[in-house]
């Protein structure tokens, strides 16, 4: 597959050797590059325990949404193949069903346009 470019290289240049403090968290908006059973985790590395105290507060305050989560694990599916994927080769690769497929792309698009839920809405 391609190479994955979404670790933070830079800090672990930034954080002397043998100092960094590690955490995980729940976190939709983190898929893993190839284990789908690491997808909702974030590793967090950090240079000190307060620090990762912090971001470990942070994450834990921001929403955990399913349909950001299944966004991610279809947009991994897209990088991975060249060619544009049928909702059936989607299916397949994600794990997800069609309705799972359709509620992603429904709040995708409310994010991008900014658009909130109507009243009644889960
Ligand atoms: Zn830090």
């Amino acid at each position: 597959m391609a190479a994955w470019s979404g670790w933070p290289i830079t800090l672990f240049l930034l954080i002397p050797v043998g100092t960094a403090v590690y955490g995980r968290v729940r976190d939709s908006s983190s898929v893993h590059p190839i284990n789908p059973a690491r997808d909702g985790q974030r590793v967090l590395t950090c240079c000190s325990a307060a620090h990762l105290a912090e971001l470990q507060q942070h994450y834990r305050r921001r929403p955990f949404v399913n349909e950001e989560l299944w966004a991610m694990k279809i947009d991994r599916a897209m990088r991975q193949h060249s060619h544009r994927l049928t909702n059936e080769q989607l299916i397949r690769e994600t794990g997800l069903n069609l309705i799972q497929l359709e509620a992603s792309a429904t709040w995708r698009y409310r994010r991008h346009y900014d658009i909130p839920k109507s009243a009644g809405e889960q």
